[in-house]
């Protein structure tokens, strides 16, 4: 939209910028950050038309306007809301927003139209509509000045130095409502000293220093980015200002809002995948030991496959370890498979399950410091640092989900506000009032939020950028639907269950084509469900946990009956740590369908009952646009039985299968031994349903 080519300006004989290169496209923001005398005010004034550059080039749209006047820059739809705000103290807030409309001409009608819209959107000024202008607070003058600006419905919305010289709160305030106009599709160039508030505010971002673009990229990255941080933002404050770019360069104001955030890290520091196997084999190691030598369970396990805390001497040993199943942990109940004394247990989480049938966890005080450790890692990873706020919607209490979030969102030193699932009432005033930036909780939940966002139309208002959500599976339609209707949130799928700690265990990144997992904390083994044997990486299969610093209750061999698949190969986000699939569905039996269980297994046994029917089948289930879902039963006519009996056949097994399992499918006959056989159990289900959301 707006492109500045190697611009530069003079004050006199004094040169202010030095080729300023800065480029904007339509709906940015674009953050311009730098101290007093950096040259943001010269730049902006050249792009008004207030001051002739002294050669480069400003396009706007494709069309050069480097030399125009500041009218005609306003009638391209250029609006400046100004340093110092410059409001008109005499005359009303009324008057002040007219103004801004007069270099337009409306009629008094769209005049009308305009006022009431800024009224809409800042209601603090409405309500002081016939109030002389100078005896506002100073953040409501910064509110006339952005509103003034606004009146002209600006194709481009120039900010300078919004926040300065008012209080935190209001500097709060000011920014939701650039947020709101962000959101609501404003492109804005953004003027900034306070560059912590301008980077989390904005797309993209320019550090200028002494008329000169010093560094520039996007504004998550420039924030998040550790020597950057240092050198831009962190390291200009105490111990050696000069070692600063930006202190040397002059930018000494410039600070981050919360001390400790350069120096908050929860990656882990290995330095490759080499150092990480010898990480887990020492974790492996320990583990078994801790498990024979704390654990009665564990121990009669061991000695029966054979093994001994020495039997593991390298990472492929693994294989010679025993399984544990949900049985283990139900048949241990209140306390199983606990491997330290009781005064070591700090806490208990469970499943959900039949009383007495749930899976409890005992943790000790270095596990839930772990949990704490790599759940702060998820949201590192999915960019969420402390000037973020979380509304944590997930289940509190003897469920491991709000705890989880919970410790992890204050140890990464973010602001959270639980609430707990449900109550969307409640949800959605929060979301208004303490503009929440990051929302977790359920994709069902997310979705529903999102439906009553839009419902309310008030997508513009509230602030969520981020979706944390876990707990189940989700379609990519829906997930795209949910990031529509949140107005634009980008969405972080987060694995974990209760045995192995709670939520948190790994998390979609950036890329948002894989899910990390945490190697430092446990083992995955992708094992094919039937012959417990290892899949192929890339290939299906079900995820098995060993923990490898656990003590309460360590995992080892864990079933998760969870499908997925290795993804091999470093991600391009660059994280070293190895990645997974998002979570396909579980190696238990049961589809559902329609909300109905149905097992394989009663399908086959109606088809037994069928004159005429093969035995082997396949059941492919798929959703339509329309979020239905359709079964289709594709079926073998018995050997030797005639091609002319298959509209009969048909009808037939789809009038046997509505009866008995109340469901009703497609079907498709063919030919007496045309269905794939295989040695081990055949694949007969079919699931496309989850297609569209495997990645
Ligand atoms: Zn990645």
């Amino acid at each position: 939209m707006l492109k500045i080519n190697n611009l530069t300006a003079h004050y006199g004989a004094a040169q202010a910028l030095f080729g300023v290169d800065l480029e904007i496209s339509v709906g940015q923001t674009v953050a311009l950050v730098g101290a007093n005398g950096a040259g943001k005010s010269t730049l902006l004034k050249c792009l008004m038309g207030l001051v002739k550059p002294t050669a480069g080039q400003i396009t706007l749209d494709g069309k050069d306007v480097t030399y125009h006047s500041p009218a005609h820059m306003a009638r391209l739809g250029l609006a400046l809301s100004p340093e110092g705000r410059e409001v008109f103290s005499h005359l009303s807030v009324l008057d002040n927003l007219k103004l801004g409309a007069i270099p337009l001409k409306l009629s008094k009608i769209e005049e009308r139209n305009r006022t009431a819209e800024v009224f809409k959107r800042f209601p603090k000024l409405s309500e002081r509509r016939e109030q002389q202008a100078g005896t506002l607070s100073g953040g409501e003058q910064q509110m006339l000045a952005m509103g003034r600006a606004l009146m002209a419905k600006p194709t481009l919305l120039l900010l300078d130095e919004p926040s300065l010289g008012l209080a935190p709160l209001i500097t709060d305030e000011i920014f939701s409502i650039i947020h709101q106009l962000s959101r609501a599709g404003t492109t804005i160039l953004l003027v900034e000293q306070n560059a912590a508030r301008a980077l989390s505010a904005s797309d993209k971002a320019y550090l200028l220093a002494n008329g000169r673009i010093v560094e520039h990229g996007k504004s998550h990255d420039l924030l998040n980015d550790p020597a950057l941080r240092a050198a831009f933002l962190g390291a200009a404050s105490d111990e050696n200002p000069a070692a600063s770019r930006l202190g040397a360069a002059g930018l000494t104001n410039i600070r981050l809002e919360k001390p400790a955030m350069s120096q908050l890290n929860f990656m882990g520091a290995f330095e490759n995948e080499t150092a990480l196997c010898t990480h887990q084999l020492e974790g492996l190691q320990w583990t078994v030991r801790h498990a024979y030598e704390g654990s009665s369970g564990y121990r009669a396990k061991f000695d029966k496959a054979g093994i001994t805390p020495d039997s593991i001497q390298t990472l492929q040993d693994l294989s010679k370890l025993p399984f544990t199943t949900a049985d283990d942990l139900r048949d241990g109940y209140p306390f199983p498979l606990r491997a330290v004394p009781f005064e070591q247990i700090v806490r208990i989480h469970a499943s959900s399950g039949t009383t007495g049938k749930r899976k409890v966890l005992s943790y000790t005080q270095k596990d839930l410091d772990d949990w704490t450790h790599f759940f702060a890692r998820c949201y590192q990873m999915a960019g969420v640092t402390p000037l973020d706020r979380v509304q944590i919607a997930v289940g509190y209490g003897i469920w491991t989900a709000g705890m989880g979030f919970q410790l992890g969102c204050e140890k990464i030193g973010a602001l959270a506000i639980p609430i707990g699932p449900g109550n969307i009432d409640m949800q959605i005033q929060f979301l208004l009032d303490f503009q929440a930036t990051v929302f977790c909780s359920t994709a069902s939940m997310a979705l529903l939020m999102a439906e009553e966002i839009h419902k309310r139309g008030i997508a513009d208002k509230i602030a969520v950028n981020k979706i944390i959500y876990g707990s189940e599976r989700s379609s990519r339609s829906m997930r795209r639907k949910i990031s529509e209707l949140f107005g634009g949130a980008e969405l972080f799928d987060i694995t974990g269950l209760t045995e192995l700690y709670g939520p948190g265990t790994g998390i979609e990144c950036k890329e948002h084509d894989c899910i990390h997992y945490w190697g430092d904390y446990y083992l995955l083994e992708i094992l094919d469900p039937d012959t417990l044997q290892p899949v192929p990486d890339g290939e299906w299969g079900e995820m098995v946990v060993t923990t490898l610093r656990k003590e309460g209750v360590p995992l080892i061999r864990y079933r998760t009956r969870d499908i997925t698949r290795i993804i091999p190969g470093r991600c391009s986000c660059g994280s070293i740590f190895p990645r997974h699939s998002r979570i396909k569905g579980r190696s238990d039996d049961t589809i559902k369908f329609r909300g109905v269980n149905i097992y394989p297994s009663s399908i086959d046994s109606i088809l037994s009952t069928i004159p005429g029917i093969g035995s082997e089948y396949q059941i492919h289930l798929r959703r339509d646009q329309s979020g239905r879902d359709h079964m289709r039963l594709v079926v073998e006519r018995g050997e030797g039985v005639d091609v002319k009996r298959g509209p009969e056949l048909i009808h037939e097994v789809t009038h046997q299968i509505k009866k008995q399992l109340l469901v009703s499918t497609e079907l498709e006959l063919v030919d007496y031994s045309s269905l794939p056989r295989s040695e081990k159990k055949s694949r007969r289900v079919f699931d496309d349903r989850i297609q569209d959301e495997i990645v």
